[in-house]
């Protein structure tokens, strides 16, 4: 959470840093702030609110410097107050910093900084941090002058527990700063006679496409000429500089209302890029570079771990009924932020995977740390190239959908159900699959980016739909099987993004409780898949019906539904198993975005959200 920007060159920063953070939005929109500096003095402008708000507040003259730092923030500690909008200036003035992360030892070293006579004008744990390095900076001998700024940075953050991704200007070393990362994620853009920081590439795209991935314990001492790259404990780092291969039409709205829309629209090319280069030549399996394990220790494995967080959550749910439908192989799925937590025996041959699109996920990366600290293998799903997950993982699927923005998931999420699909054919032709079993499945993922194409085409009855039910307050998601997940995803989908309560379930569990629910103030919205789950799922839907429930039914197109006995249909094609959650899944997109626009929300930043969860 929280978006982090810096900039050293010959522009002014501040139109730069403020161009960035409006890309950083969605990782935090509490308040937005920016510092600039000329020589030994800071200009700074912050305020509750959004990016945009501070721009048109904030006259251009009164930030002129050509070295800043600005964020955006994702209150932790401290309300949303402009006091506590960063950056925050250390008492003694000589400090100014921006900070993404939780100083979880705020309270202990605010007490010791308060007995040295500094003061603190917010309750932020950062300010805490940015008055302990001039503290250090203070003691730090006057004979280390040239690097007196950086010691004092190391110091300080030797004594800091909890995650940060920082950046620091110091008012003695004018066209300086010193930025650190634990935790919080940070790069490096390298440009023309200009250094830039961020949280994530979006922010730099426009200025350039090179890039350092700073890794946890690093310190960066940036400089108007140069950079140069230590760790914690001083040693040197050589960087390694990164291209990133998209542009910055990729982060840019375009023709669209909504990030989330296009994320929506650009579904199929997201499906095609996943699995482009990713079936064998026989066309009989699917394929993975970046796996690093062989096939025969993939063959020991006796049970699948997946770990994740909110949809990915969901995607996992998904690949497990997958895997172990072809593969024959035990799966068990837990929430990253429980597993660490919980204590659960572990087989000798389990595998790990997790699954995060930012690849940043606090709770995902603790719950992987501490799945390798127990010994096993840990495989990633990310979509962040060069991302904490992905770099820490032992080996992984990228996804390769482009950025995503808004910060409901959409194409990232229908690309992961996508991954689980495809590790579940890898698996399974390693054991029981035949080889006919194989080519049809590899045909029927050929065919996910034309059949989403092909529902995509029911946005206007969707649009339609939507505003016929967006004043309910409550509604119920219903599937089965693979598509109960999907139920789960539909409902998180519509709280999200229109606020409304929904909730998820297996559709026969509803006469479990929830059904207690249903009136003609609940609408439900069920998935209906022909086959053996069919007459199943119609008699959950009589007994909505018979309780005066309204229903919203997503039917794949062979079913023949009893007459009367659904309000709307949505029609979506048959298709394979493997490939009918995606499929299943772009109608609940749709019609949680049209609600949420026909109530007039923020779509891309719901309230109290933010995109990448990198607290825990
Ligand atoms: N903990 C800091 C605060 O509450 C930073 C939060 C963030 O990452 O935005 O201000």
């Amino acid at each position: 959470m929280c978006g982090i920007v810096g900039y050293i060159g010959k522009q002014k920063a501040s139109a730069i840093i403020l161009e960035g953070l409006k890309r950083l939005e969605y990782r935090g929109y509490d308040s937005a702030g920016v510092a600039t500096q000329q020589g030994d003095h800071f200009d700074l402008a912050k305020k509750i609110g959004r990016v945009e708000g501070l721009i048109k507040t904030t006259p251009a003259l009164k930030l002129p410097g050509t070295t800043g730092i600005g964020h955006t923030r994702w209150a932790t500690h401290g309300g949303v107050t402009d006091a506590n909008a960063h950056p925050h200036i250390s008492s003694d003035q000589k400090f100014a910093i921006i900070h993404n992360g939780v100083v979880e030892n705020y309270a202990s070293i605010k007490k010791f900084l308060l007995t040295k006579g500094y003061t603190f004008k917010s309750e932020t744990d950062t300010e805490v941090l940015c008055n302990l390095i001039a503290y250090h900076y203070q003691k730090e001998p006057a004979t280390k002058e040239g690097s007196r700024f950086l010691e004092s940075v190391r110091k300080t953050l030797r004594h800091i527990e909890g995650t940060y991704g920082i950046a620091v200007m110091c008012a003695d070393n004018p066209a300086e700063i010193v930025a650190a990362r634990k935790g919080s994620p940070l790069i490096l853009g390298v440009g023309d006679g200009e250094l830039m920081l961020a949280s994530d590439v979006s922010a730099i795209i426009s200025r350039t496409q090179n890039v350092v991935y700073l890794k946890d314990g690093e310190i960066v001492h940036m400089t108007a000429q140069n950079f140069s790259i230590t760790t914690l404990d001083s040693s040197d780092v050589s960087p390694v500089i990164d291209k990133i291969t998209w542009n910055i039409e990729d982060s840019e709205v375009g023709a669209f209302d909504h990030f989330m829309e296009k994320e929506i629209f650009e579904q199929p090319a997201a499906l095609e890029n996943t699995m482009r280069g990713r079936f064998s030549e026989d066309g009989s399996t699917a394929q993975f570079g970046g796996l690093n394990i062989t096939a025969i220790d993939f063959r020991q494995v006796d049970r699948f771990h997946f770990i994740a967080c909110g949809s990915a959550w969901h995607a996992c749910l998904v690949a497990e009924q997958l895997i172990e439908r072809f593969a024959r192989v035990p799966v068990e799925v837990d929430y990253a932020s429980e597993f660490r937590y919980r204590n659960i025996p572990l087989s000798k041959n389990a595998l790990f995977f997790t699954i995060s699109q930012s690849g940043e996920t606090i709770d995902t990366l603790a719950a992987m740390r501490e799945a390798k600290r127990k010994g096993y293998k840990v495989l990633a799903i990310s979509n962040v190239v060069g991302s904490s997950i992905a770099r820490e993982a032992d080996g992984g699927v990228y996804q390769h959908v482009g950025p995503e923005i808004g910060v409901a998931s959409t194409k990232a999420f229908t690309s992961q159900l996508l991954v689980g699909a495809m590790l579940a054919l890898y698996i399974g032709r390693m054991r029981d699959m035949s080889f006919s079993g194989g080519i049809e499945y590899v045909k029927a993922l050929k065919g996910a980016p034309d059949l989403v194409r092909e529902t995509l085409k029911l946005a206007p009855q969707l649009k339609e739909i939507a505003k016929r039910y967006a004043h309910y307050k409550d509604m119920l998601f219903l599937g089965r099987l693979t598509l109960f997940p999907v139920a789960l995803e539909g409902a998180l989908k519509l709280k999200e993004i229109s606020y409304i309560h929904a909730e998820g379930y297996p559709a026969a569990e509803m006469k479990h409780g929830p059904i207690a629910l249903i009136s003609e103030e609940c609408p439900s919205v069920f998935f209906v898949p022909s086959g053996e789950m069919f007459n199943k799922v119609v008699s959950s839907m009589q007994e909505i019906k018979a309780r005066k429930g309204k229903i919203i039914a997503i039917a794949t197109q062979n079913c023949e539904l009893p007459s009367g006995l659904v309000d709307e249909l949505i029609r979506i094609p048959e298709c394979h198993e493997a490939v009918l959650p995606i499929v299943a899944s772009i109608p609940v997109q749709l019609l949680s975005y049209y609600m949420a626009v026909e109530l007039k929300r923020d779509v891309d930043k719901p309230r109290n959200l933010a995109k990448s969860v990198t607290v825990e």
